[in-house]
């Protein structure tokens, strides 16, 4: 596996430092809790060292994932609202305990497409982006299913998650691609024929 070469920033040490820290990325954020806090940053960070365009605003808010998005989402660690264009981030999600432990067995199960501690930020960032660049298209693929055919192929070859519609499997090829990890030719063919509608 490749490992990323990009050097993480230094952590904060308070949550106000954090916020500063992101706030000089160009990125308006709202945080409480530092160690969430500097993860996010590592992420910001990944981003705007590719020179990709950093998201507009990150809100850390558990009630949302609680009340606000719905059931299955209570467990969720980040979410895309589409409706103010945040990333919501859920600082209870299970998930945060023992990171880079979990995501690894998210990638055995073949949950998730890669094992980086940054992923389902760059998932919900390939989100962001694909929203803005067309709201039309994004909104239609979102409802889009695969073929009986291409859902096996994603299966065997991506991640179940990518398996949920045409915006989650774009997310995460996005973020396969992120991380610099060699994706299946036939995953790519599908990749570029979703996203040409863009
Ligand atoms: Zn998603």
């Amino acid at each position: 596996m490749e490992e990323n070469l990009l050097s993480p920033i230094k952590a904060a040490k308070t949550i106000k430092e954090a916020e500063s820290i992101a706030n000089k990325m160009g990125v308006d954020v709202v945080y409480n809790d530092l160690k969430v806090s500097n993860y996010v940053n590592e992420a910001l960070e990944l981003i705007k060292n590719k020179k990709e365009v950093l998201p507009k605003k990150v809100v850390f808010d558990v009630n949302i994932f609680k009340k606000g998005f719905g059931k299955k989402y209570i467990i969720f660690p980040a979410a895309f609202h589409k409706e103010d264009n945040f990333i919501y981030i859920n600082t209870d999600a299970e998930l945060f305990e023992n990171l880079n432990n979990k995501i690894i067995k998210m990638k055995i199960d073949k949950m998730w497409s890669t094992r980086e501690k940054s992923h389902f930020f760059i998932h919900e960032y390939s989100h962001y982006k694909w929203f803005n660049k067309n709201k039309d298209i994004y909104l239609k693929l979102e409802k889009e299913n695969f073929t009986d055919k291409e859902q096996k192929l994603i299966l065997d070859n991506l991640s179940s998650y990518a398996a949920e519609n045409k915006i989650e499997f774009i997310a995460e090829v996005d973020t396969l691609i992120f991380f610099n990890y060699i994706i299946d030719k036939k995953i790519k063919d599908l990749y570029i024929n979703i996203i040409k509608d863009f």
